[in-house]
């Protein structure tokens, strides 16, 4: 079975071909991706659809070429296209939305409807071969844990403001680092020392906008005492950069300490030894760590997919579209809308054939 999967949820225009018949697993993923990068500031929702209009093309027709590539028949030979329906950027998503539309329509093939966050989930599963594993998404946008029960995916602990990326991006913004943060402060982190910022974890649920208002504070007071000796002693302060690194330490600390506290709660609540981590923060070495520190201590085993596949890509919307659409799982046209606010646990889940468990 051929799937051609389209993303384009936010920042990523992106399209995959999974094969589940390839020779070797390194062959059954191809995806072609190209990033949007603000000029200055954020994620823009006008420009990002922009963007989107822009490349979603280029990478679908990439795709094709492989998908004929690597046909016996000479045409492109595909099951099914699957698109990721949400949560994301509107502007976004209505675009990638009409272009899987009128490919489907294009090949005749069906049409399956993706929600991204789940398949941030699923594709952990599917590369650990995990049977039913809590997965922890830490994402630009979202923060959550994961359990399987009953048929869905329940949301077992979640972010009651922003997403965990967002937060780390809204941190860089304010200290004049160009998007996306993340990177930047692990990098700065290695060389800080900690700094005790606001841990806010309430039951299963964490919150990061005292931490970023803290966080924010301690760069302008820092700062300000910087200028003041700047201003006494007109040669700059040796330790000027170090404050940064030093709260991106205690950021670093305090955020991903939080979400593995509650990552623990949910393999302890649910009774699973298994855990898998989804989303573009994990691409962060330390919170790997973090994480497989916990895991190891209460004898759980951890999962955490290559980092092509933790940030938004195609290939976990073609894997999840493949499972959804060999149960049967697909979407007539009229009934294919977008959905921006779209949460992980109003998926029914057609595919595991468990549903009742
Ligand atoms: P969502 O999947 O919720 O739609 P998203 O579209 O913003 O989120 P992702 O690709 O999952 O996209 O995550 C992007 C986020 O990951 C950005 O906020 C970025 O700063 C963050 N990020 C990337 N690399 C790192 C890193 N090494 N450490 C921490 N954060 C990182």
């Amino acid at each position: 079975m051929r799937v051609l999967g389209i993303e384009g949820t936010a920042w990523a225009a992106s399209a995959a071909l999974f094969d589940t018949e390839a020779e070797d697993d390194a062959d059954s993923i191809f995806i072609d991706s190209d990033p949007y990068q603000p000029e200055s500031g954020g994620i823009h929702p006008r420009e990002a659809a922009e963007h989107m209009a822009d490349a979603i093309p280029a990478v679908i027709d990439s795709v094709l070429d492989h998908a004929v590539a690597t046909s016996e028949t000479g045409a492109p030979t595909i099951d099914a296209v699957a698109f990721s329906r949400g949560p994301g950027l509107g502007p976004c998503l209505r675009i990638v939305g009409t272009a899987a539309r009128s490919l489907a329509q294009t090949l005749d093939v069906p049409l399956v409807g993706v929600n991204h966050m789940v398949a941030h989930l699923e594709i952990g599963r599917y590369q650990s071969g995990f049977d039913s594993p809590v997965c922890l998404n830490a994402s630009g946008a979202n923060a959550h844990l994961l359990g399987y029960h009953n048929g869905r995916y329940r949301v077992l602990g979640e972010t009651m403001d922003t997403g965990v990326g967002n937060a780390i991006d809204k941190f860089t913004r304010h200290v004049g680092w160009s998007h996306p943060g993340g990177p930047k402060v692990e990098r700065a982190a290695k060389d800080g020392e900690y700094v005790d910022l606001p841990y806010v974890v309430k039951g299963m649920d964490f919150s990061f906008s005292g931490i970023m208002s803290a966080a924010k504070q301690a760069y302008d007071g820092r700062k300000s005492s910087d200028d003041f000796r700047a201003h006494q002693n007109s040669e700059s302060s040796e330790d000027d950069g170090e404050a940064v690194e030093d709260i991106c330490c205690g950021l670093q600390e305090t955020i991903f300490g939080m979400l593995t506290e509650v990552a623990e709660r949910a393999l302890s609540l649910t009774g699973t030894d298994e855990l898998v981590l989804g989303g573009g923060v994990g691409q962060n070495a330390r919170l790997r760590e973090m994480l497989a520190e916990m895991c190891e201590a209460r004898g759980a085993e951890f999962y955490a997919p290559d980092p092509r596949f933790l940030r938004d890509n195609a290939g976990m919307i073609a894997v999840l579209g493949a499972k959804m659409y060999e149960a049967g799982d697909t979407l007539p046209v009229a009934e294919s809308s977008i959905d921006p606010n779209y949460r992980p646990d109003q998926v029914p889940v057609t595919w595991r054939g468990d549903e009742e468990s």
